[in-house]
């Protein structure tokens, strides 16, 4: 086995179907091979955190999985459909631009920044795009809107403009935004890591319960703990490809890679 196979790229326990499936995915910026041979299958209903070094990859490979950038080899699979990709220079099995807008419809991302719009209030920015894009009626989406807000402990802030609340809030605001969508995959990137030390709990208390009610989910966080109370999987990445992937007890408690441990060192 070379230095840089993955000792375990997938949940070999797992009884659900795979939601995401990531083959031998390879994404350059020109010269820079950023993903190098990323494999790993996330299962129906469950949680993979993703975890490694700034640079190693993990904003790219959710940008892959969300359409915000297009692979150079390999396949990513979601829900059963293949995304569009691209090899010597061809797009191959390409997606229609429909069906594109489509999935990324049924796929919410949050990121570390919360990219409210801040002229809206909460309950505008959560209504923005079920009915600009969802064509939902105005009365049904902002009664779902304020359900959501509630979900996040947020009931008493629909009047609120972003400037009005806290970075947590602003970010429960945004998670609550992905989730209007009816997302059937949830993608966070650094969800905690601009926020106050503080603040942490409550948007990471709304990611626990999101989980308990069985939303798939990928997050990229260095939230360790939170890792290991709620993640099915954990995928450590370094330099572009999976170094290490397993349960959290074996990957955090009994890394098998010394690049492993040494990250893990770093976040403690
Ligand atoms: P991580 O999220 O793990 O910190 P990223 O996926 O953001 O890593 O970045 C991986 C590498 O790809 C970094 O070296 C970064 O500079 C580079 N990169 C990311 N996006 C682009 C881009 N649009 N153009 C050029 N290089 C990029
Ligand atoms: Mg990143």
């Amino acid at each position: 086995m070379s230095a840089t196979a993955p000792i375990s790229p997938t949940v070999a326990e797992a009884p659900a179907r795979a939601l995401v499936e990531i083959r031998r995915v390879r994404k350059s910026f020109g010269a820079h091979e950023v993903l190098r041979d990323v494999s790993l299958a996330v299962p129906e209903g469950t949680v993979t955190v993703l975890l490694g070094p700034s640079g190693s990859g993990k904003s790219t490979l959710l940008r892959c999985i969300n359409h915000l950038e297009t692979i150079d080899g390999g396949r990513i699979i979601v829900d059963g459909e293949l995304i569009g990709y691209r090899q010597a220079g061809h797009n191959i099995h390409e997606m229609t631009p429909k069906q594109i807008a489509r999935q990324r419809r049924a796929i919410g991302m949050v990121f570390q920044r919360f990219n409210l719009f801040p002229h809206l209030t909460a309950l505008e920015n959560i209504t923005e795009a079920p009915i600009g894009i969802g064509g939902v009626p105005r009365a049904r989406a902002r009664a779902r809107a304020n359900e959501l807000l509630d979900r996040v402990g947020l009931a008493a802030f629909a009047g609120h403009y972003p400037a009005q609340l806290s970075g947590g809030q602003q970010q429960r605001v945004a998670i609550a935004r992905a989730l209007a969508m009816d997302p059937k995959l949830m993608l966070f990137d650094e969800p905690t890591s601009a926020l106050d030390p503080e603040l942490v709990g409550d948007v990471l208390d709304v990611m626990r319960e999101l989980a308990r009610d069985g939303m798939t989910m990928i997050v990229v966080t260095h939230e360790i703990g939170f890792a290991r109370g709620v993640a099915d999987q954990v995928v450590f990445m370094d330099g572009g490809v999976v170094v290490e992937a397993g349960r959290p007890e074996d990957v955090l408690d009994h890394p098998q890679r010394q690049r492993t441990r040494n990250f893990l060192e770093s976040v403690r």
